[in-house]
């Protein structure tokens, strides 16, 4: 994995934009940059994160708010970030257990059936985010045996700059799984490029009908999408998806009809403990747990397209 910022090609380092291009003095140098730790990267592109905090775009709803002075963009987030859960979680996928999980309140999406809904809508939830405290636990779980650390939400994203400060503290052996949503934008990822092993990526929804239905997020698919093809090509990627109840047909299928026809060696973990949790009862059909027989379906569609399912 590229753990800096040199893309191999006779030392001409990648100028992702002109708003995050990390080393614009490098640009098309003849001599070869010395090899970049992933600390020493993190901590260099949490400076550039931070200008998002005056014009943010870091994540696809582009809204430019100067969260710096008080302005407030759909997710609601200013320029404190907080964790609303730090611990050893056992929960994720097999081969990620167990995780030192760091989930950091708020969010840019409006899921009404969040299982963590009251701290992921709100970042002023959990306690105030401490980049050295929180670095010295995940690395002593990585010491007592943790397999991994895991940076989620809500949704990560939208603190990339606290991220980024927090990566720049943790040891460049431990094996760090971005859990996002991949709703990010362009310039949020390339600040990530490099920096986690694992890209754990929801696809939640395969109809940008029922994303702006359940989510409140326009142009879903296709930003999902993008992202997880980016992510494949950076990282290792695993593709999660809940199954909803009244949303194998409209939300699945063409979710494992894409992903089989795009992604198809890629892992998938298909989820089915769908419960209604926080605002699910808005929505008639989210009201009431995965029947048997839809979770059923669920399972057949994946291997009628083949997919690479993991527990
Ligand atoms: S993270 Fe997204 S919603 Fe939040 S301020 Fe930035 S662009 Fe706007």
């Amino acid at each position: 994995m590229n753990r800096g910022v040199d893309n191999g090609r006779n030392g001409v380092v990648e100028c992702w934009s002109a708003d995050t291009c990390i080393t614009p003095t490098l640009y098309h140098s003849n001599t070869p940059p010395p090899p970049t730790s992933r600390a020493v990267s993190a901590s260099e592109r949490a400076n550039l994160a931070r200008k998002h905090f005056t014009k943010c775009h870091l994540c696809h709803h582009h809204c430019g708010a100067n969260r710096s002075s008080g302005d407030r963009g759909p997710c609601r987030t200013g320029t404190d970030a907080r964790i609303f859960s730090a611990q050893i979680e056992v929960s994720d996928e097999l081969e990620l257990i167990p995780t030192f999980a760091i989930a950091f309140s708020g969010c840019d999406l409006r899921c009404a059936f969040c299982i963590t809904g009251k701290e992921s809508w709100n970042p002023n939830a959990g306690e105030l985010f401490n980049a050295t405290a929180l670095a010295e636990r995940a690395t002593a779980a990585l010491e007592d045996g943790a397999r991994s650390i895991m940076i989620l939400g809500g949704e990560p994203t939208i603190h990339l700059p606290h991220v980024l400060e927090l990566v720049a503290l943790l040891p460049d052996s431990a094996k760090l799984i971005w859990k996002t949503n991949a709703h990010g934008s362009v310039g949020a990822r390339e600040l990530l490029d490099g920096l986690f092993d694992i890209w754990l990526a929801d696809y939640k929804f395969g109809d940008d009908r029922c994303a702006e239905r359940l989510a409140l997020v326009t142009n879903y698919t296709e930003v999902v999408r993008d992202n997880l093809l980016w992510a494949n090509q950076h990282s290792e990627l695993i593709v999660r998806h809940l199954v909803m109840p009244g949303h194998v047909e409209c939300c699945w299928r063409p979710i494992a009809n894409w992903i089989a026809e795009n992604l198809p060696t890629t892992k998938v973990n298909l989820r089915s403990g769908f419960w209604p949790a926080w605002q699910s009862r808005k929505h008639s059909e989210l009201r009431t747990p995965v029947a048997d027989t839809e979770s059923k379906l669920a399972f057949q569609i994946a291997h009628e397209y083949g997919l690479n399912l993991i527990q």
